[in-house]
């Protein structure tokens, strides 16, 4: 069986190769491990193999793993991309580095307000709904200028927004698949005139990466590809 460390090698690769044939620049899309449902020693595998940003879907899996891992919480940078509920904005606040999946104001206002003054700012990224009635989380994309437009005036020294973040319904086929991530592409151009900090299209899984780097993807959250089946 393939190790951890083989995995995390061949999804660089995979990115690396996509961003070659879309002539953009090496590095310029970065490997997010979804290690939702695994182990702590699953992460720590990685981290050994040199991988850091770490993304997870459960609030209460994420902080008992953090917990497991918490001698090594200086090298690790821990993304929520899971949805979020009011109820556990604080845990949150207190625990991540990075929330994907915001797509209402009162969710960013909660984070903002119970973000602690020591840490660094929150990174956060809008859910957009790409794939129309397919999906029903994330805001639509008439909703997101006046999204964006609010949580980017949030006290920047307790969030920040980064970007735009879609799951897109699973399709077959490179047309297909691009679809969804240029639309989220085209979004964050739209934005850009008047917020022009944006730089970050969390965009990509296992199935899909090739076409999110080839339509701009900076963040591929990649789980099975590199832990194995869930
Ligand atoms: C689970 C998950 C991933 C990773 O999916 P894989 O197909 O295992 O690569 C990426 N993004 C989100 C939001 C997820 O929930």
């Amino acid at each position: 069986m393939e190790s951890i460390a083989q995995a995390l090698q061949q999804a660089q690769r995979r990115i690396e190769q996509a961003l070659a044939q879309a002539g953009r620049a090496p590095g310029s899309a970065a490997l997010l491990a979804v290690s939702k449902t695994q182990p702590a020693a699953a992460v720590r595998a990685a981290l050994a193999a040199g991988q850091h940003a770490f993304g997870e879907n459960y609030v209460q899996e994420a902080l008992a793993k953090m917990e497991a891992l918490a001698d090594c919480r200086a090298r690790i940078e821990w993304h929520l991309i899971g949805p979020l509920q009011s109820n556990k904005t604080r845990a949150v606040a207190e625990a991540f580095d990075w929330v994907h999946a915001v797509d209402r104001l009162k969710i960013a206002e909660r984070l903002a307000e119970q973000r602690p003054s020591g840490l660094a700012p929150l990174q956060l990224c809008l859910q957009v709904n790409v794939s129309g009635e397919a999906s029903k989380s994330g805001v639509a994309p008439a909703g997101l200028p006046a999204l964006a437009r609010a949580v980017a005036a949030l006290p920047r020294e307790r969030v920040v927004l980064r970007g735009l973040m879609g799951i897109p319904a699973p399709a077959e086929g490179e047309a297909a698949q691009r679809a969804p991530h240029r639309l989220l592409r085209e979004l964050m151009a739209g934005l850009a005139a008047e917020l022009p900090g944006l730089d970050t299209l969390s965009m990509g899984m296992s199935a899909d990466l090739e076409a999110a780097v080839a339509e701009g993807a900076t963040l591929v959250r990649v789980g099975t590809a590199i832990f194995g089946a869930r």
